[in-house]
């Protein structure tokens, strides 16, 4: 566990110096610790170290883990199937990765059978990788525009995943680029999307400059240097 201690802290100064540097505060930004592959005693810990906000990435893995640790929100962060839907809303307290009206119009419809309300950010493909889910940025606006009028959905806002680079600098036009989409979005339409989730281990400190308010990190807090 010092060594988790040791990667916790050591990705929140670089937080907190990001945040400062961007002319934000670090209580702005929200650490989503990305939990996928790591099993959930250690999740555990992880929370017992002061952790509240955790990632998962799919469904079937997350099923067993989220009731195993108490007294934490989750997020979904990986694409999801339509047919997972009644089940995400389930277990997630916030949906990352809505990318289309129909998906929307699903787990509203489930979330209204629960009688829930789950935090809902739209995924947009800014960097349009073939490979990648999410709505492009034209899609975007539909996807919003009827994701804000569902009810069981509180659209908060908007995310991410740039592509891998060596140097995180060269994805700062991306993260730039889901801002501006942001700042248009909210005048045209004048839906509040106060959220930007962007950033991972490689680069979150470069989107934490250009505003990110939600970043998800996996590797910089769960890797065992150790082994690697
Ligand atoms: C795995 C994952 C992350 C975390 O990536 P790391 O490089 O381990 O920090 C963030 N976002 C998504 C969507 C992921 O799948």
């Amino acid at each position: 566990m010092a060594d988790l201690a040791t990667n916790i802290a050591n990705v929140r100064a670089r937080i907190r110096a990001a945040a400062e540097r961007g002319g934000r505060r670090a209580d702005d930004v929200l650490l989503v610790a990305v939990t996928k592959t790591v099993d959930a005693a250690r999740v555990r810990d992880a929370a017992a170290l002061g952790l509240r906000t955790f990632g998962e990435n799919r469904v079937q893995e997350a099923r067993e883990k989220i009731p195993a640790v108490s007294g934490v929100s989750w997020h979904l962060i990986g694409s999801l199937q339509r047919n997972k839907a009644k089940e995400a809303v389930r277990l997630f307290d916030v949906l990352e990765s809505v990318d289309s009206e129909a998906l929307a119009e699903e787990l509203s419809r489930r979330a209204v059978e629960q009688e829930r309300a789950v935090d809902v950010l739209i995924q947009v493909n800014v960097a349009r990788e073939p490979q990648k889910h999410g709505a492009s940025p034209e899609e975007a606006a539909a996807v919003v525009r009827r994701t804000a009028v569902l009810p069981g959905l509180r659209l908060r806002g908007l995310m991410t995943i740039a592509p891998a680079v060596s140097d995180p600098d060269e994805v700062r036009p991306v993260f730039r680029a889901l801002r501006e989409l942001r700042e248009n979005l909210q005048r045209v339409l004048g839906a509040a999307l106060p959220e930007l989730s962007m950033g991972m281990s490689e680069d979150f400190e470069v989107a934490i400059e250009e505003g990110a308010t939600m970043v998800r990190i996996g590797r910089a807090i769960f890797a065992d240097r150790s082994q690697t």
